[in-house]
C-alpha cells in the first residue's frame, strides 16, 4: 500500500461532480487500499476520491472508536466502511451542530449543522449493495464525505460565516472556555 497525495483548496477538482464507479477490478481494490492507508496516515476519519484528485463516487470512512472511562480508545471498536456510489435516501429532521475539519482544508475547524441520523445506500468494494443507518458522529462523517462526491465542502455549510477558526485559535478558545466552565468538549471530526 502506498500513501497518495491529498489535494487541498483551492484545487478545482474538489468542486467537480463525480461519476459512478462501474468496474470493481483489481485496480479499484488497490486504489481503495491506498485510500485507507492515506486516511490513516493523515489521522483522518474519512477520505473521498476527489481529495486524491479522482472524480469518482468512492469514499472510505473509519468511525470514531469507543472510549473507556479514562478516555482511552478501546481497540477493535472502529469500523471501516468503503462506500461506492452512495446515496443518502433519508435524513432525520433533527439536526445537530458539530465541529469539522477536512484534510483538504488543513489547519482549520468549522461548525456545521447536520442531520442527526441518515440512511445510506450504495455499494461496497466488491459491488455488493448495502443499506445502513448512521447516527450522531458517524452520520456527520458520512454526510461530509458524500458532500465531497458532489463538490461540496464543509465551509459551504458553516453555521455562520465567522464560525471557522484556525487550529491555534480553536485551541486558545477551548483553553479559555475550560478555565471558565467545566463544560464537556465535543470531539472534532477531522476528515
Ligand atoms: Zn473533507
Amino acid at each position: 500500500m502506498s500513501k497518495l497525495p491529498i489535494v487541498t483548496i483551492p484545487a478545482a477538482g474538489l468542486r467537480e461532480k463525480t461519476r459512478p464507479v462501474t468496474r470493481f477490478d483489481a485496480d479499484l481494490q488497490r486504489l481503495i487500499d491506498d485510500m485507507v492507508d492515506t486516511m490513516r496516515q493523515a489521522n483522518g476519519v474519512g477520505l473521498a476520491a476527489p481529495q486524491i484528485g479522482l472524480p469518482i463516487k468512492l469514499a472510505v470512512i473509519e468511525t470514531l472508536p469507543e472510549e473507556d472511562d479514562d478516555g482511552n480508545e478501546i481497540e477493535g471498536t472502529r469500523d471501516l466502511f468503503v462506500v461506492v456510489n452512495p446515496e443518502i435516501y433519508w435524513m432525520s429532521k433533527e439536526t445537530m451542530k458539530g465541529l469539522e475539519g477536512c484534510l483538504s482544508i488543513p489547519g482549520y475547524i468549522g461548525e456545521v449543522e447536520r442531520a442527526e441520523s441518515i440512511r445510506v445506500r450504495g455499494l461496497d468494494r466488491h459491488g455488493r449493495k448495502f443499506r445502513l443507518r448512521f447516527d450522531d458522529w458517524d452520520a456527520r462523517i458520512f454526510q461530509h464525505e458524500i458532500d465531497h462526491l458532489n463538490g461540496i465542502l464543509y465551509i459551504d455549510k458553516l453555521t455562520a460565516p465567522e464560525n471557522i477558526w484556525t487550529e491555534e485559535e480553536f485551541e486558545a478558545m477551548r483553553a479559555a472556555r475550560q478555565e471558565n466552565t467545566d463544560e464537556e468538549q465535543s470531539a472534532v471530526v477531522g476528515d
